[in-house]
């Protein structure tokens, strides 16, 4: 019989979702690859399969309310089409690893306990990331579970990198620069030899332009620098949240205008950003096609902010030799992608229009100084790398580049 194994991203209304299957003496592959949105308002369960054929694409009953009921429909489809199947590991996202995690782990109570207490750290996505490991320890109890981290990678900055300046005696109590979108970014980086490889050792900034939006600063594949800090609320205009703000802000909040500790969080995590300064919408496609100014205004702010701090992660490498657009805005909007490289044009940013408009790998000219890059980022399979090879589920073997992508099908798990 196959084997398969589960990677799951968990968030407050979708639950993504990759099954990998490793035939007897063969290579893991992706066998499906779908998601269950509208979780708590009118849920629906889409997949595809290897050659991207649609295996699912259903309503799910209104008492898909929360992630563990998402987990039980999931695990019950996953029953429909692969009956008695051996599940030999599941590997979930989990935004916060804290300053323990380095590197993914394999959950136990104890560890699933200390990722509770960073809920407060990441309470957009937290709650939901370790919800499904709950789910999934009811449904499968025997079945290892491995957290991958968002924070993993930036693990190893400059201290000043990691530094808040407060007294340090508060610091002591875990307050540190952390940064996230760690899996996407570690993804990119392993591309890159292949990809990439002009820059591959050289000063990169990737851009992580999604619904969150931050930058990373890569010295020869590893992480040095990201815009994103304690939370996952600092650095660029994101869809709901603000990015940088003088702290100044929340205490006028709170002092001034008298709101209370949760009121301040959903301005900061849910009411801000490009639906806080448009009033129309958190989406960014919407936004672009919108005439109304403040649907503009919120473009600008977001093109504006990304290009800032191009330019200060540029500073912190001593130069730039290759910029990298990716997830949602970045993989798919020609027009914010010129917008940022046309102001960065003094960094000897130089756009090649049309490679930009047909969504080349390479999307700068032969003679720009700094080469810029269209790279589909996929975390899916880096957890599953990560699930992988910690729990030594041998077997596999590496992909050509142009295999992986968010929606490529002909991946295979490298661990
Ligand atoms: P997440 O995974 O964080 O939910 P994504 O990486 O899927 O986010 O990115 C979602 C964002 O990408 C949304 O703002 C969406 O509008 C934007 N996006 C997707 N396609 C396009 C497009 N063709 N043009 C502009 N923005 C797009």
């Amino acid at each position: 019989m196959d084997d398969y194994a589960l990677t799951l991203n968990a968030g407050s209304s979708s639950l993504k979702f990759c099954v990998f299957r490793r035939p007897v003496q063969e290579s893991w592959e992706i066998a499906a690859r779908g998601q269950i949105e509208g979780i708590g308002t009118s849920p629906r369960l889409s997949a595809k399969g290897t050659k991207g054929e649609i295996l699912a694409d259903n309503r799910l009953d209104a008492a898909v309310r929360d992630g563990h009921a998402a987990i039980d429909a999931l695990a019950s489809w996953l029953r429909s089409q692969w009956g008695g199947a051996r599940v030999l590991g599941v590997g979930h996202r989990v935004v916060h690893g804290g300053p323990r995690h380095e590197r993914p782990v394999i959950v136990n109570q104890k560890i699933l306990k200390e990722l509770q207490e960073l809920i407060p750290l990441a309470p957009l996505h937290q709650p939901y990331n370790l919800a499904a490991i709950e789910a999934v320890f009811e449904q499968l109890p025997d079945v290892p579970q491995v957290a991958c981290f968002d924070t993993s990678f930036h693990r190893g900055h400059a201290r000043v990198a990691e530094l808040i300046p407060l007294p340090a005696d508060i610091c002591k109590a875990g307050l540190q620069r952390y940064g996230f979108h760690g899996l996407s970014y570690e993804f990119i980086s392993s591309l890159l030899p292949e990809v990439a490889p002009e820059i591959a050792h050289g000063r990169v900034i990737v851009a992580h332009l999604g619904s969150g939006a931050s930058l990373c600063a890569l010295r020869d594949g590893k992480s040095v620098e990201s815009t994103m800090s304690f939370t996952a609320l600092d650095g660029l205009c994101m869809g709901t949240r603000p990015g940088r703000l003088d702290p100044g802000v929340v205490l006028y909040l709170f002092q001034t205008l008298g709101m209370s500790a949760k009121e301040v969080e959903a301005i900061l995590y849910r009411r801000s950003g490009l639906v806080g300064i448009s009033g129309i919408s958190n989406d960014m496609r919407d936004l672009l096609g919108r005439s109304e100014p403040e649907a503009g205004l919120a473009v600008d702010y977001f093109v504006y902010r990304v290009t800032q701090e191009i330019g200060a992660l540029a500073a912190v490498l001593g130069g730039l030799d290759g910029l990298v657009f990716t997830a949602g805005i970045g993989e798919n909007s020609a027009e914010i992608r010129s917008r940022i490289c046309e102001a960065s044009s003094w960094l000897g940013v130089e756009l090649d229009s049309e490679a930009n408009k047909n969504r080349e790998p390479r999307i700068s000219t032969p003679r720009s100084k700094v080469s810029v890059w269209v790279i589909p980022t996929n975390e899916e399979l880096m957890i599953a790398r990560h699930t992988g090879s910690l729990l030594r589920l041998t077997g596999a073997k590496r992909v050509p580049s142009s295999a992986q992508n968010r929606s490529g099908n002909a991946e295979v798990v490298r661990s």
